[in-house]
């Protein structure tokens, strides 16, 4: 008989069942902390963890007895307790710089976007009926007026994320009869992230994905030489996350609307980002690249553009479509648009983004005024946190010069110039550091750099300073 066999026979009958864990009295007030299904399942979770560790060899009768005996027992279920309170979405620091961090949210909204949200959510409000008459009206008559003004289209419509933008696109115009084909340059066929990869979605969509040109250069005569009598629509994609950069040739917006005005067939551009200037809006000062600008990729003459609204426009999670009145108009009417449209909440945040912008106060967009900033403005705030931190015994805590990136895909290769605050423990590694960080009250998500903390100011939003401190402070007691 081999030995495993021996330990585990001997270790087996003295482990714990979950009617004795229920009645041990050392787990008696931690238990009634959660739900006793939650706790059931904790117990549960235990013993099969142990049960597995017995069998594998890795558990004897001894080290069975002693964690039994000892603190293990309570230490595992006090870790799975704090576990289940600290899950879900709640308010994090980030000083990580990335601005459009989508793991952290994305945008952070403006405090009057924010609160309208948050007075909609409880209570009732106007959202499909006009005041003036009484009659139902559509859900997003404002919000289409709006996008009119803030990009210069003449419709608009809105719906989930920018992902259900292109699919209501694609299966909108997939539904027109025989024709099932877009026409799509290679080097535009991206994976943005979170799995969203362009050619997947066209191929859900239900349509059949004509690639043109190659990795490096598309023209115009690639696309016109690609269409046939299935072609449904010239699509063009940003490449929001990466950049082809020497020799290089693409299709400009324009160029793809004249072809398109020229065969008849409807075209769409994919914006990604959405950087939002104009008339009434201040340009982010050159920070953002040759990033392409909604109202440009309008007055291109393509159809339909879409973006994120949670990228660079600074609002809630939402996907924009823009265009003309009569392509707008063909996706509203597409039953999918039911499955892929906003709720109130959303509505809200964003008309009262879209109304800041309009009334020329878009640089008080919280994820624009960071992105904005310069590193001269970040740097007193990052003096600030490193004078709060030099006391604490065994630490090294210096500002330096540091970059930023905008995330989200939005802007690759575009660096920002920062401050930030470097922390490193003598005897703690800054991975550990970033892990315990994350776990605090209130939480804070840091970047790790030649094992040491980096905090950028960059991403830190009002009271975000005192909250880093104290979060630091409390791990260090
Ligand atoms: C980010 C991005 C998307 C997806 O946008 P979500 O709002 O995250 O769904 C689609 N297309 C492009 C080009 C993007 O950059």
């Amino acid at each position: 008989m081999s030995s495993r066999a021996d330990t585990s026979k001997e270790a087996f009958p003295l482990l714990p069942s979950i009617e004795e864990l229920l009645h041990d009295p050392r787990l008696e007030e931690l238990g009634a902390s959660v739900p006793r299904e939650v706790w059931l399942a904790f117990l549960r979770a235990l013993l099969e963890r142990w049960r597995g560790e017995i069998k594998a060899g890795k558990l004897d009768a001894t080290a069975l007895s002693a964690r039994l005996a000892g603190s293990a027992l309570v230490d595992e279920l006090t870790a799975a307790v704090g576990r289940e309170r600290r899950a879900g979405i709640v308010r994090v620091v980030n000083a990580t710089g990335v601005v459009l961090h989508t793991g952290l949210g994305r945008a952070p909204l403006h405090p009057e976007a924010a609160a309208a949200m948050g007075t909609v959510a409880g209570s009732y409000c106007v959202l499909e009926v006009d005041r003036e008459s009484g009659e139902r009206n559509q859900r997003d008559d404002r919000l289409s007026l709006l996008l009119q003004r803030m990009t210069g289209a003449e419709a608009g419509i809105v719906v989930n994320n920018c992902a259900a933008a292109v699919y209501l696109l694609l299966n909108t115009y997939l539904a027109r009869g025989k024709r099932d084909e877009v026409i799509v340059s290679r080097g535009e066929l991206v994976e943005i992230g979170g799995s969203f990869r362009v050619p997947d979605v066209m191929e859900r969509a239900g349509v059949v994905l004509r690639e043109v040109g190659t990795t490096n250069r598309t023209r115009s005569a690639d696309y016109r030489a690609a269409v046939g009598e299935r072609t449904s629509l010239l699509m063009k994609v940003h490449t929001s996350n990466f950049r082809v950069e020497g020799f290089t040739e693409e299709v400009t917006p324009r160029e793809l609307a004249e072809l398109g005005g020229e065969l008849g067939l409807p075209t769409a551009f994919d914006l990604g980002s959405g950087l939002i200037e104009g008339d009434d809006v201040e340009a982010l000062p050159d920070v953002m690249g040759d990033e392409p600008r909604v109202r440009d990729a309008v007055a291109s003459g393509v159809d339909i553009v879409c973006f994120s609204g949670d990228k660079l426009f600074g609002g809630p999670q939402s996907g924009m479509l823009v265009g003309k009145r009569a392509a707008i108009a063909a996706l509203r009417k597409n039953p999918v648009y039911r499955a892929l449209r906003l709720d109130k909440v959303t509505i809200a945040g964003l008309e009262r983004t879209l109304e800041l912008y309009l009334a020329g106060r878009g640089d008080e967009i919280p994820s624009r005024a960071l992105l904005s900033a310069s590193a001269d403005e970040l740097r007193p705030c990052a003096e600030r946190i490193a004078a709060a931190l030099s006391s604490f015994p065994d630490c090294s805590v210096s500002v330096v010069a540091e970059r930023s990136q905008p995330g989200s895909g939005a802007a690759p290769g575009v660096f920002l110039p920062t401050w930030a605050v470097r922390f490193a423990h003598a005897r703690r590694k800054a991975a550990a550091l970033a892990a315990d960080l994350r776990r605090a009250e209130p939480a804070v998500f840091a970047r790790v750099q030649d094992d040491a903390l980096l905090f950028d100011p960059r991403s830190l939003l009002p009271g975000d300073e005192e909250r880093l401190v104290s979060a630091v402070r409390s791990l260090l007691a």
